[in-house]
């Protein structure tokens, strides 16, 4: 159960296993429980677990996420990104001498410089996994 059977994910977004292994260890916990009360502890018995696992969101959520490490081992997504971001937010707040030009052209202005490529189409086409 837990991060020992490996329930553990990196969404990017955050980081989960807490309630990973508080479900799967409940789950583990009830199945203990029955077997004990079947006083039969025998493989086809202590599949429940398994079964409960797969029924619940712990499986689920592994399995629609599967793909989320390979999405944030794109090295863009540290490098890039971030520092895309960072310089629209920079000339959105910045104050000039001159005059200043509306944040939505601005934002446009990123989007066109930083976003309309091929890498950024590759990388928005595996972020939709996440
Ligand atoms: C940096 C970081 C940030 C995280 N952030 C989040 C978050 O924001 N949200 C979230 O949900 N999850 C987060 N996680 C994941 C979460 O902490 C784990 O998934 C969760 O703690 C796993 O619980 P566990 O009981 O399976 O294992 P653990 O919490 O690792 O517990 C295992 C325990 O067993 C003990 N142990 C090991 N070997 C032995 C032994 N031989 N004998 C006796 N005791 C032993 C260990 O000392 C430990 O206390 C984060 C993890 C990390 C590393």
């Amino acid at each position: 159960m837990g991060d020992a059977a490996g329930l553990a994910l990196n969404m990017g977004i955050t980081v989960r296993g807490m309630e990973f292994a508080m479900a799967s260890g409940y789950m583990a916990a009830q199945t203990v429980k029955m077997a004990k009360k079947k006083k039969d502890f025998s493989a086809s018995t202590l599949a429940l677990y398994q079964t409960l696992l797969r029924d619940s969101f712990v499986l689920h959520d592994m399995e629609t996420f599967r793909d989320s490490l390979e999405a944030l081992e794109i090295p863009r997504m540290i490098g890039f990104y971030p520092q895309w971001v960072c310089r629209v937010l920079e000339e959105i707040f910045w104050i000039g001498e001159g005059p200043k030009k509306r944040t939505s052209s601005t934002v446009w202005k990123g989007v066109k410089e930083g976003l309309f490529n091929l890498a950024a189409l590759k990388d928005l086409l595996m972020l939709r996994r996440i």
